[in-house]
Parts: structure tokens; sequence; C-alpha cells
């Protein structure tokens, strides 16, 4: 009976490792590994229990915490639920594209001075730390980072973790205002209000900045290319960041200058391409809400020099909608139209009478002079 139990007496680690608040699972599964002195990752898992997995859901947390000895609510506050193809961080969740299922990445600085990694450096959008630098993803042998090492700073192919000494010095930081918002929405930092994002998901909040900023970069009707840098990215988020925070601070008049330019018109039939609304910048449109709609359709406006309502949607507008823009009785704006000879300019559909949007501006204009 005694040799009984000493044979299937689970093996426990000698040192026992509590996940921190902000810690995710597999950041903690790192650092247990590597305090316990484990060669491989997997060898430790499979003597936990854990069958070579990584640490994924509730289950396995309580494997982990029948192996530490330690009770299961130690770990069950994980900030992150795995999903196959998403994760969700604190209450946000993220598509694939967002995280790094392969590759991690660190600030050595803040590994070596507090011993775990936090939830944000899961995140691609999340490029630096704010007091120390870049983060890394290589190791200084040059292997990178995987979640398959046995230590937060070492890869698997280094033999022992390196002394301070080795690793790159602290870089000297700008704060960027853009992570400044991501880490206050994960509850890692201050809270910063921004009415216009804070209604998004911070997924759509990361896609709307970049391409925001990258329309202000790159301009009108040029294609943002597929292999931009990673710090190319970075700066495009940080300006669209910075022009959704305080709207008053950007305008589209150079975008709409350079339509004219390449144009030839000063009433584009096409306004929403100034935005990229259908062609680059898809997330201008479908992630936003109708706050950012009409801030981009209002600067769009100034810079066109005369009024957008949804011309977005359509090149024609209906009578109706033009003689109520127009404050004139139908009848009154036909005429208006006609005495300017625009009228042949208008198209008809059945019982219906469109007015191309161009032309509406050029009637009410007239009427106003
Ligand atoms: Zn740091
Ligand atoms: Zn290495």
């Amino acid at each position: 009976m005694g040799l009984l139990a000493l044979v299937v007496k689970r093996w426990v680690p000698s040192i026992v490792a509590i996940p921190k608040p902000d810690e995710t699972s597999r950041a903690f599964a790192i650092r247990a590994v590597a305090i316990n002195g484990w060669p491989t990752f997997l060898g430790f898992y499979t003597r936990i229990g854990l069958n070579g997995r990584m640490l994924r859901d509730t289950r396995d947390s309580e494997r982990m915490s029948e192996a530490f000895g330690i009770p299961a609510k130690e770990f069950d506050r994980f900030p992150d639920v795995w999903d196959k193809s998403t994760v969700v961080l604190v209450s946000e969740r993220f598509g694939r594209r967002f995280i790094d299922l392969e590759q991690r990445r660190v600030c050595h600085h803040c590994v070596q001075e507090h011993g775990w990694s936090p939830l944000e450096w899961e995140l691609k959008f999340i490029t630096t730390c704010g007091r120390h630098g870049p983060l890394v993803s290589k190791c200084t042998c040059g292997k990178p980072l995987t979640w398959g090492d046995r230590h937060l700073l070492v890869c698997n192919s280094c033999a022992a973790p390196l002394a301070k000494s080795e690793l790159p010095p602290a870089g000297t930081m700008n704060a960027s205002a853009f992570q400044g918002y991501c880490l206050g929405r994960l509850g890692r930092g201050a809270r910063v209000e921004v009415p216009l994002l804070d209604a998004l998901e911070l997924a759509s909040v990361v896609d709307l900045a970049e391409a925001l900023g990258a329309l202000l970069d790159i301009g009108f009707a040029n294609k943002v290319p597929g292999n931009a840098s990673h710090e190319q990215r970075a700066c495009w988020r940080d300006a669209g960041y910075l022009a959704l925070a305080e709207p008053e601070t950007f305008d589209l008049v150079n975008l709409a200058e350079e339509y004219r330019l390449k144009t030839g018109t000063v009433c584009p039939k096409r306004p929403a391409d100034i935005l990229g609304f259908f062609s680059d910048a898809k997330p201008l449109y479908d992630r936003g809400n109708e706050l950012l709609v009409g801030l981009l359709l209002e600067k769009l406006a100034h810079g066109l020099g005369y009024p957008v309502h949804d011309l977005w949607v359509s090149d024609f507008v209906s009578i109706e909608w033009c003689a109520a823009a127009g404050r004139m009785p139908i009848p009154a704006y036909i005429s208006a139209l006609q005495e300017a000879g625009l009228r042949d300019k208008c198209m008809t559909y059945r019982d219906y009478f469109f007015v191309p949007v161009d032309i509406h501006w050029e009637v009410t204009h007239l009427n106003e002079q």
C-alpha cells in the first residue's frame, strides 16, 4: 500500500510559481518552467500532467494548481482566454493577426527588474516599452524568442540566461500616445477618454488609427504598400490616433487639393475616393461609427469647399433632398436648374428626378449669391 502510494504520487515542482494579475497563461508558463530550472518547456508540462500542451483553459489551471499544491483560485484569474483564432485579453477580443502565436516580444530591462512578462506584450501593435524602448523579439544569439522557450529572456538554443551587461542598453523613448491609450483600455495604465474611439472595440481602434494615419501620410489614391514595415505602421497608428483624439488638429484640405490636381475637377464625382472609403482604407468606413463618419465628412466638406451630405454613397441625390437642403420648394429648385442651364445634366428614372452632387452644389451656390 505504501509502495503504491509512492508510485502514484504526482511529481511536484520544487518552486511554486503564482500568476501575477496581468500575466497571461503562456507567459506564466515560461516563468514557472524557468524558476524550476527545467531544460525543456514541454517536459515540464508533461510532468505536471498537461501532456505537453500549452496552458489553455480552466481544466489546465486546475492541473497547475494540483501540481503546485496551491489553491485553484490562484490560477483562475489569468487575463487571457484563448479560442482557436482569437484571444480575449481583459475584455478586448483580438483576431489572430493582432497576436503572435509563435514569436514573443519582451522588454528585457523590465523582465530583469520585475521577472515577468505583462499581457500587453502579446499584442503586435504594442511595439515599445514606455520606459525603456523597443520590445525585443530575438535572443542575443540571433534566434527568435518563442512561446516554447524555457526562460523569458533566452531562446532554447542558448545554454544559460545572459547577464544584464550582454543585453542591449535601454533606448531613450518618446512615449506613444496611441500605446498609452491602448494600455489604458487594457487596464495597464491611466485611462484616456476619447469619445470617438471609446465606443469601438480596441482592435477596431488599431485598424482605424493605422488607416487614417496612412491616408494623411500617403494621400489620395495611393495604395498603402502591403510590405510597409512595422515601424512605419507604428508611425501611422500614432498619427491616426492623434488625429482622432484631437480632431481639430488635422484637416483634409491637402487631400482635396490633391484630388483636384489629379482629376482636374473641383467637383469630384466620387468624393468617397478622397477618403479611401471604398478602396484603400476599409476600416475608415466599416469600422467607424457615426461620429467618425460625421467628422470625416465635415473635414472633407471644408476641404472641398462645398457641402457634403451623404455624398460618399452616391454620385446623385434626389430632388426632394436637394430642395429641402436648399430650402426651396421643388418647382423653384427646378426653375433654378433651368435658369442656370443645368437641367439637362440631371437624370430621371420613372417618376424620380436625380441631381448630380456637383450640380446641386452649383445651384445652391448660385442661389446664395
Ligand atoms: Zn521596459
Ligand atoms: Zn539564444
